[in-house]
């Protein structure tokens, strides 16, 4: 099966956090701890999806 580069974090395996605080995310943030970035939900943090 091929594999396509994920268009959700543009192959980074990173995504934006899904946090919406209006600006950067505090250290306590729930959902990425202050790194502004998650791990992505679509690729599973590999940058890539199934084609
Ligand atoms: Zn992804
Ligand atoms: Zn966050």
């Amino acid at each position: 099966m091929a594999k396509e580069k994920c268009g959700n974090c543009n192959g980074t395996g990173m995504a934006d956090c899904p946090m919406e605080y209006g600006g950067r995310c505090p250290d306590n943030c729930p959902a990425c701890g202050g790194k502004q970035k998650v791990k992505c939900q679509d690729c599973k943090g590999t940058g890539k999806v199934d084609a």
